[in-house]
């Protein structure tokens, strides 16, 4: 299970740069299948180079437990804060993806124009550092910002950071980073349907919950192209 998951880790941090979603920025983790109270993630690398000696161990303080001189994320406060939160969450992507950063300082909401992204229609969470914390530099540099942050998502499946990015959450890591591929899509044909100027008709309650039992929880389809999209020049991880 765990190299398995390891695997779908160094996979899921190229396939988020791929999407367009993660740049020399943003993050993603898995919660560890041997011990819940603690996650994986890279250490401070763009996530298109890392491989698996990149990916660390981590406490839901934000503590690394395997550092051998590796720096970890300074945000990582992001993921031990929701994996502390939120039992049910397997997988969390952060990151800056532009199409998202709008709704963030907007007052428009952030609502589910696709099939594709109907998991949007439980509600986007919204988080601005400056409710509890007035002028900062808006990165989730300690467990206080980090639990702020959680407690704003609550329950639902995305939450916006104003002025900065956003976090997208899952039951597993694929459901997360199917999540924050959708999710910036969604902003995108979101922005092109208020840009022609007429009223929007959203997915509506009833219409996002069908599609919800439609979704395959491996996303075997999207997840294999995905992966086929990173080309020839990429060489999958070794199989430990
Ligand atoms: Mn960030």
């Amino acid at each position: 299970v765990i190299e398995g998951l390891l695997e779908d880790l160094v996979l899921a941090n190229r396939i988020l740069f791929h999407q367009g979603v993660v740049d020399a920025y943003g993050h993603v983790s898995a919660r560890d299948p041997r011990d819940p109270e603690r996650f994986l993630l890279a250490r401070h690398v763009a996530p298109a180079l890392v491989t698996r000696d990149d990916i660390m161990t981590f406490d839901l303080e934000g503590r690394a437990l395997d550092a051998n001189g590796r720096t970890p994320y300074t945000e990582v406060f992001i993921h031990a804060a929701i994996y502390a939160a939120r039992a049910d969450v397997h997988g969390v992507v952060h990151s800056h993806s532009p199409a998202i950063i709008p709704f963030g300082v907007s007052d428009v909401l952030l609502r589910p124009v696709a099939h594709v992204c109907a998991f949007l229609g439980q509600g986007v969470a919204r988080f601005d550092t400056q409710d509890a914390f007035g002028d900062t530099d808006l990165l989730i540099r300690d467990l206080e910002l980090g639990r702020a942050l959680a407690h704003a998502l609550g329950d639902h499946p995305v939450a916006l950071m104003r002025g900065h990015g956003s976090v997208a959450v899952g039951v597993s890591l694929r459901q997360a980073v199917y999540r924050a591929i959708y999710t910036e899509v969604n902003a995108r044909l979101q922005t092109e349907a208020l840009r022609l100027g007429g009223s929007v008709r959203y997915l509506t309650p009833g219409e996002t919950a069908l599609m919800g039992r439609h979704q395959d929880p491996a996303y075997r389809r999207p997840w294999e192209l995905w992966t086929a999209g990173l080309g020839e020049g990429f060489v999958a991880p070794a199989q430990h």
